[in-house]
Parts: C-alpha cells; structure tokens; sequence
C-alpha cells in the first residue's frame, strides 16, 4: 500500500503566485531536501519523528483524495495544490492520487522546490500547473541549484510558473542567474519575484532594490511580476 506522510489537510485561498486568490484545497506533504534560510513550513520540512504523533502522519491515497474531495465539495474549490515539505518526495503517492482527484473534477497544482527533475520527468501529463521555486544560493544557506533548476525547466510542461523569494541578502548575480535560466526555457514563463515575508532574521529586499530585479528580469523575460506572499498579508495560512 503507498502512503505518505501529510502534515495536513485544509481549503484557504493561495496566496501566491499565477493562482493568487484562487480557493484551493492543500495537501502539505512532511519531509523536504533543501533547508532555506526563509522557510515559512520548518515544521512541514522536517521528517516525523518515528511514531506517527500530530502533526504528521502517515495516511493512505483514498484517505487524502476523499478528505481532499470532501473539503472542496463543501468549500466549492476547484483546485488542490499538492505542497509542503516538498511534495515531489512522494512521487508514487502522487502519480496515484493525481488521477482521483482529477476525476473528481479539480485541477491539481504542484508547488515543488524545483530540484527533483528527475521525480518530475516521472510524472509526465499529472499536474495541470506546476509552482516552481527557484532557490537562490543567497537564500539557501549558500547551496546552489543552477543545474538541478535548469534540468527541472526542461522537463517542466507548458503550465509551468516561477517564483522566486528574494531578501535583503538576494545577489545581484544570484538573480540573472534564475532569469538566464528561466529565459533559457521559455521567455514567456511567467516569472513572480517574492519578496520575502519579515521573520527571524530574515527581511525582504528594499522598494528599490526589488524595483532593480524587476527591470533586470524583465530585459530577458516577457511576463515578470512582483508579489509577495499575500495569504501571510491577509492573515491566513
Ligand atoms: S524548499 Fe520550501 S519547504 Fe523546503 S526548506 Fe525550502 S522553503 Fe522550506
């Protein structure tokens, strides 16, 4: 039987990206391969513990997709991100639940880090929109992911979106790198620069610095926009 382990299960309006204010059902998958310094999910980005305690646990396909089905049913969402952690951990769990859901008539989204091409390449035709991060090493604790990013735009379908969460640290090379790749895939992608939202010691780039990524992104690319994580502005998760 495939399991997974989900953090939890809830309908909130997505509050970034193409899909901002859309209703959505979320199903935040526990467990994550990166450790950003700006994580808003630590807790969903770390595995649980042995035993299956609150807030993970393990659960089953049919028993996320009816819970899944039951909130959008009585939410009247249309769409389910598949989040975390990062969800592309689960990739069996995922190419089994993707099709109940879709007969259920929801579109499924997919917010991933972007890294795990290789789980995405498996997934052919799954998803009606993917989410992809691309994680600058400047937010990463120093790690960079240019080739795993560029290899996962490659296999990426058409309905693929970017999102980039830049801080006051964010580099200047850092963030021509993410445009160079991204225009590399497809000019047109649209292209969401975050600012990221103030916690711990993290801050979000000032007015002007974010207005200079914006020109520097939009020289390459068609459809570049700036929108910070607004379901955190709105108060809600
Ligand atoms: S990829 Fe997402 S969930 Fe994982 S550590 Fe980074 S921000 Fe957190």
């Amino acid at each position: 039987m495939i399991t997974a382990e989900i953090s939890e299960i809830f309908v909130s309006i997505q509050g970034e990206g193409l899909y901002c204010g859309q209703k959505q059902v979320f199903v935040r998958f526990a467990g994550c391969n990166l450790a950003c310094a700006y994580c808003d999910e630590p807790a969903a980005a770390k595995r649980r513990p042995k035993r299956c305690l609150a807030p993970f646990c393990e659960r089953t396909v049919s028993s996320v997709a009816a819970e899944v089905i039951k909130l959008a049913r009585g939410s009247r969402a249309r769409a389910v991100s598949l989040t975390g952690g990062e969800p592309l951990l689960n990739r069996e769990f995922i190419k089994a639940l993707a099709p109940a859901l879709k007969k259920a008539g929801l579109a499924v989204h997919l917010e991933t880090n972007g890294t795990l091409y290789r789980e995405l390449a498996g997934l052919k035709g799954i998803s009606d929109v993917i989410a992809m991060d691309i994680k600058l090493p400047s937010s990463t604790r120093g790690k960079a992911f240019w080739g795993e990013h560029a290899k996962f735009l490659a296999v990426a379908p058409e309905k693929t979106f970017v999102k980039i969460v830049v801080t006051s640290k964010t580099s200047v090379v850092d963030l021509r790198k993410a445009v160079n790749i991204s225009a590399k895939a497809r000019k047109a992608i649209p292209f969401f620069i975050q600012p990221a939202t103030p916690k711990g010691g993290v801050r979000p780039p000032s007015d002007k610095k974010t207005d200079f990524f914006y020109k520097l992104a939009a020289l390459r690319l068609e459809n570049v926009r700036i929108l910070p994580q607004m379901h955190k502005l709105w108060g809600i998760k």
